[in-house]
């Protein structure tokens, strides 16, 4: 998608700071933090939303929550826990219409 921010991102045409790549997900720190720790798990593929997934993204999603606890892991908070979050339309606030789960993890700075 041509004006899709995430999809820039994952070409490198708008900086952003990674902290995990594989084949189908890209991992990133979040610009506007509402927790101590907030990242972004963003899909390669361009997938608007929840409601746009199909059975055919079933072995990409398989991974998603491997590459959380990795990247948990790498982050050092497995341990003290953290939450995982996906918005779904407007009523729920999605603001970037390219799928992405938030990790959260230490205090909440703002409402999400
Ligand atoms: P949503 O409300 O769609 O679930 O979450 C979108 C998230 O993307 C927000 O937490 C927002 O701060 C973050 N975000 C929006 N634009 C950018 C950007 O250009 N770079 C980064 N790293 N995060 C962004
Ligand atoms: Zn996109």
């Amino acid at each position: 998608m041509n004006d899709c921010i995430f999809c820039k991102i994952i070409k490198g045409d708008i900086p952003s700071d990674k902290v995990y790549e594989d084949g189908n997900f890209i991992v990133i720190r979040d610009i506007s933090p509402a927790y101590k720790k907030h990242l972004l798990i963003i899909t390669k593929k361009h997938i608007a939303s929840v409601n746009d997934v199909t059975e055919n993204d079933g072995e990409l999603f398989s991974s998603i929550f491997s590459v959380a606890k990795t990247v948990a892991e790498n982050e050092n908070f497995a341990g003290t826990g953290y939450r995982l979050t996906v918005n779904c339309g407007k009523d729920a606030g999605q603001l970037v219409p390219h799928f992405h789960m938030h990790i959260l993890a230490g205090e909440p700075l703002r409402n999400l």
